[in-house]
């Protein structure tokens, strides 16, 4: 039987909503949250994220404003607005488009900003809150996985968890999250022996890799949860024949475009899996719906509004 799909947009929506309501309530109370974005150079990737990103904010009702420092920038100049930033009381967030120029000390950046308006939820402080169940700021995408699963009512706790991969972005933050709650989880990478058969024993699947199509059904035990987080531009004839052959309605985007969007796990994995997040349509809408969360909860934390919190694990 195919797997369910786990509809990204759709739960995507639904917090994006419920951030708009809290953004409505704490506007009676004369507080609007703000994000500060900060794009060095011209990146069109980046370009097209931040877009999206402050497009949601004001759709949800946020104050959102664009730093977009020249593509030579210095990293004491970077500093500098970021200090400034984190100096300024109607800025509840702050977030610095990664990747930065190879001129920029991306970790100096990134350690600079304040950890109470960390958005991204990268710094220290904020990964330490999180190793130790205290009230932080959790990194976006991993925090949107964890949602998909509690909202489509999908238990964690006492379940088999694999990650593949182990990056400070996904990896590690949600093996964190899904340790916090109660799972029983493997960490896997690069130099894991016999990948397949450690993760033919998850319960939960999730793929942070960054290699399209690499999860097969060897790797699957059926019925699986399978969470996939790979976003890879796919531009390859032969890379997409073996991914999406007969897939007649990708074919024609591929063929117009020349290109198509995978994720980490072959399509061919929808018949064992139990449930699965499509590429694109997964993951991806619910990192832009926990970032605007993440601003809102900034707001709250920062400002000691007394309002209800609740840890996202
Ligand atoms: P990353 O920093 O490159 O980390 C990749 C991880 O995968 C590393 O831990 C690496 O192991 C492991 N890996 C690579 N090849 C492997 C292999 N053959 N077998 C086992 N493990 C392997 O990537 P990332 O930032 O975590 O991103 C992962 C993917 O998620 C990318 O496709 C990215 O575009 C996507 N992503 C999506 C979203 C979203 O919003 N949907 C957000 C962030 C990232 P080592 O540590 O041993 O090198």
């Amino acid at each position: 039987m195919a797997a369910t799909v786990l509809d990204g947009n759709k739960i995507s929506a639904t917090i994006r909503s419920e951030v708009a309501s809290e953004v409505r309530v704490m506007a009676d109370a004369g507080i609007r949250p703000g994000l500060a974005v900060v794009l060095v150079g011209h990146n069109p990737a980046s370009e097209i994220y931040v877009r999206g990103k402050v497009k949601s904010c004001e759709e949800v009702g946020i104050y959102s404003e664009k730093h977009a420092p020249a593509e030579s920038v210095s990293t004491e100049e970077l500093l500098e607005l970021v200090t400034g930033l984190n100096l300024r009381d109607d800025i509840d967030g702050i977030l610095v488009q990664l990747p930065l120029p190879p001129q920029i000390d991306s970790k100096k950046i990134l350690m600079a900003v304040d950890p109470a308006k960390d958005v991204d939820g990268f710094h220290p402080i904020n990964v330490g809150l999180l190793s130790t169940l205290r009230p932080g700021l959790v990194p976006c995408t991993p925090a949107g996985i964890i949602e998909i699963l509690k909202r489509s009512n999908i238990p964690v706790a006492s379940q088999e968890a694999v990650v593949v991969g182990r990056s400070d972005i996904v990896g590690k933050p949600v093996a964190m999250l899904l340790i916090n709650g109660n799972a029983t989880v493997t960490v896997c990478h690069s130099k894991t022996r016999d990948l397949p058969s450690v993760c033919r024993r998850a319960d939960i699947l999730i793929a942070a890799i960054g290699r399209a199509g690499m999860i097969t059904r060897d790797y699957i035990k059926p019925g699986a949860v399978v969470i996939d987080v790979g976003m890879n531009k796919v531009t390859d004839r032969s890379e997409f024949e073996r991914l999406f052959s007969g897939n007649a309605k990708r074919a024609e985007a591929f063929k117009a475009k020349g290109s198509t969007l995978a994720g980490d796990v072959h399509p061919e994995v929808a018949e064992i899996a139990g449930y699965l997040t499509p590429v694109p349509g997964g993951v991806g809408p619910l990192t832009i719906a926990m970032l605007m969360s993440n601003t809102v909860r900034a707001a709250r934390l920062r400002r000691g509004s007394g309002v209800r919190l609740s840890l996202a694990c």
